[in-house]
């Protein structure tokens, strides 16, 4: 799933190898797949695309946003898209849900894994669209202080039950952040994922401003985790400490053996001494 590091890392490639390509046909791809989101009809995108020029792409969190100017951007991110540029028709996938054929007879497709998006939107729409968190600062901008973040857990009430969690990736949740980057982050700040927000105390707090910044710091400059794919369909470099392979495996700081549990609608990994799960609550 793309979140912040694989945003980062497509978007910059996208700007190195696309930028100021012309499009000389695209259209939602050749195979339709139920849990591929799109917001104009086939007809649309087939009319709209053809002769645009890529911008230069940005990502907000998890998004990306690719310009096809004038007037457009496709609007990729936060889910299981596969976007991969191919230099020759010989490397294109058997199926594929966006298409891209570039005038230099270089070519993008986004292929969807499980569920993805690929919009393609005017600027209000783009403006208005839920899922991009204009308002929400990057973990890895300046103005994601510790003051900021600190703020965010001042704003529960005390009797709050929300996890950390939910407190994460949800809300108000790190703009970015799911739930696979979420994973060595609680590693590395030592904190169990099902721990109430509210019971952090301060150190904790500040430990998990540090290990969110870090991480995804890690994360950015290896191009993404070992499990996601880059542009060039090459995985990132960033070896992940919790992931699924690493069930049954000694933690690397003390040796215990990495546990899984499901939570929250998503897989949860985590070391049982680092990573205290606590008692009052399952
Ligand atoms: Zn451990």
């Amino acid at each position: 799933m793309i979140e912040l590091p694989e945003a980062t890392t497509i978007a910059r490639q996208i700007n190195t190898e696309l930028i100021g390509k012309q499009i000389a046909d695209g259209n939602r791809g050749n195979s339709p797949h139920k849990f591929a989101f799109y917001n104009r009809s086939p007809e649309e995108y087939a009319a709209i695309l053809p002769g645009k020029t890529i911008g230069e792409a940005s990502a907000v969190g998890p998004m990306i946003l690719m310009p096809v100017e004038p007037g457009y951007t496709v609007v990729l991110g936060e889910g299981g898209e596969r976007i991969n540029h191919h230099s020759s028709a010989a490397t294109l996938p058997k199926k594929y849900q966006l298409f891209l054929h570039f005038n230099d007879d270089s070519y993008l497709t986004v292929t969807v894994q499980g569920w993805g998006a690929a919009f393609l939107m005017d600027p209000l729409e783009v403006a208005n669209h839920p899922y991009i968190h204009f308002d929400k600062p990057s973990p890895l901008s300046e103005a994601f202080t510790p003051d900021y973040f600190l703020g965010l857990f001042e704003a529960l009430k005390p009797e709050e039950k929300s996890s950390v969690k939910f407190f994460m990736i949800s809300k108000p949740g790190v703009l970015g952040v799911g739930n696979g980057c979420l994973q060595d982050i609680l590693w590395y700040a030592k904190i169990h994922p099902r721990r109430r927000a509210v019971s952090l105390s301060l150190p904790e707090r500040q430990a998990l401003y540090t290990a969110t910044r870090d991480t995804l710091q890690k994360m950015v400059a290896g191009g993404g985790r070992d499990g996601d794919y880059d542009l060039y369909d090459h995985p990132g470099s960033y070896r992940r400490i919790l992931h699924s392979k690493a069930v049954d495996e000694p933690c690397p700081d003390c040796g215990a053996p990495i546990q899984k549990a499901a939570y929250l609608g998503g897989a949860i990994y985590f070391c049982p001494r680092c990573q205290v799960e606590p008692k009052d609550q399952k």
